[in-house]
């Protein structure tokens, strides 16, 4: 049996996976990356709504998606490489019991830098009809927008392939255990050995820390996304999000997707696109988008994938506190496309420095569950 051996193997090719894979081997480390699936990208990253923004409510996401946000802005001047970057905006619409805190979060994004504009809700429907009963106003990031997710897993695997990382696809980590001052880890009779192991395998990152019976509390979510058929209207409608209700619709081409995210649900892999929850949503939906009572629904276009989701449905960043050499990298629920540049300059900074510098990301360590600290509320 061979064992091959890097300085550091990352589980996970998704978007996580990548940008780690790339940021790490630009610090000069040598990298494996070993994925079950037969490609990149065909786990959640594949399945996302790609929406990438800066509107958070706690300064800890704002900064991760300050750091994000230009470089997917300026990724093709920086690398070369189009990954689909559309600054569509997201606009979110804030019923009156909402008002004065989400005010409090525009203060904040603003304070920190972020771009955001307030708007009364006559001024936002020039974006996308909706009705105005019982809002107060309405938001919109002007940065916010959307990417390709596909196209910016695939730049950074092919960055990271020049930089000589070995991408190993079809290989499912089947065990791993540590071994001498790393880690030995086997997927059926290959064997990697390393000194420090990146678990970024999105909603399966609890079951590797099982693999090796470490706490990492991810597991996962089934969300469903809607496609419509088309639709008459010229305008590029923004990610929309009702924040009285959690509905949220955006363009598409010349459909709109759409959707309302279920966190209430238990853990698991629960597979397919479900009618009742479709029915629930366009219940939901048509109160604040009453367009929708004509819009006809494309099934066979519409689909699901998996959140990863920590006890607060924000990541964790950083080292497993029971084991030396391993640094999780997940958990990141709806977020995950948005903060990946974030999280592999982080992870890189972690293990080629033992600290980081460019961005903080100590509020998203594993001890933050059980302490004090400021949750995140725009979870969507
Ligand atoms: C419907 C939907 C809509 C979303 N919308 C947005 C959005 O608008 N914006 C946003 O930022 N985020 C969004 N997300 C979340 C986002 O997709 C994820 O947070 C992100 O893709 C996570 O990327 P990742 O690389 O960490 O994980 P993944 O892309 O899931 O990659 C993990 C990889 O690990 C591999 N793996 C698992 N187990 C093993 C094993 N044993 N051995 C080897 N490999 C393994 C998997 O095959 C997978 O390829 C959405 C997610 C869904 C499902």
């Amino acid at each position: 049996m061979t064992t091959h051996s890097s300085d550091v193997v990352v589980i996970g090719s998704g978007i996580n996976g990548a940008s780690c894979a790339w940021h790490l081997a630009d610090r000069g480390l040598s990298v494996t990356v070993v994925e079950k699936d037969a490609g990149p990208a065909m786990g959640s990253t594949g399945k996302s709504a790609a929406g990438v923004r800066v509107q958070f409510t706690t300064a800890p996401n704002i900064r991760l998606s300050l750091y994000s946000l230009p470089i997917f802005r300026t990724f093709e001047e920086r690398f070369g490489k189009d990954i689909g970057y559309r600054d569509i905006g997201y606009l979110l619409l804030v019923p009156e019991e909402r008002w004065e805190t989400h005010l409090e979060s525009v203060r904040l994004q603003h304070e920190l830098g972020a771009p955001v504009d307030v708007l009364d809700p006559v001024e936002a429907q020039r974006y996308v009809p909706f009705a105005t009963h019982g809002l107060a106003g309405a938001t919109y990031g002007p940065w916010d927008g959307i990417i390709d997710p596909h196209m910016a897993c695939l730049a950074w695997v092919e960055m990271a392939k020049e930089l000589g990382v070995d991408f190993r696809m079809n290989t499912p980590v089947t065990d791993l255990r540590p071994a001498g001052q790393g880690w030995l880890v086997e997927s059926g009779a290959e064997r990697f050995s390393c000194r420090w192991i990146v678990n970024a395998a999105g909603a399966w990152s609890g079951a590797i820390g099982t693999l090796t019976g470490l706490d990492v509390p991810v597991g996962p979510k089934r969300i469903q996304i809607f496609l419509s058929a088309p639709i008459e209207d010229e305008r590029t409608y923004p990610l929309t999000i009702d924040l009285s209700t959690g509905v949220y619709v955006r363009s598409e081409l010349d459909r709109v997707l759409f959707g309302l995210d279920n966190l209430d649900q238990a853990f698991g892999f629960t597979e397919g696109v479900d009618q009742e929850w479709l029915e629930h949503v366009l219940l939901t939906g048509v109160d604040r988008f009453p367009w929708w009572e004509e819009m006809g629904i494309d099934m066979g276009g519409s689909w699901w994938g998996y959140y990863g989701v920590s006890p607060d449905n924000s990541p964790i960043i950083g080292p497993n506190p029971g084991a030396d050499g391993w640094i999780d990298a997940c958990g990141f629920s709806g977020h995950g496309i948005m903060h990946a540049p974030a999280t592999g300059v982080a992870v890189a900074e972690m293990i080629a420095d033992g600290q980081t510098s460019t961005v903080d990301v100590d509020h998203f360590r594993h001890s933050r569950f059980g302490e004090d600290v400021p949750v995140e509320s725009n979870i969507f």
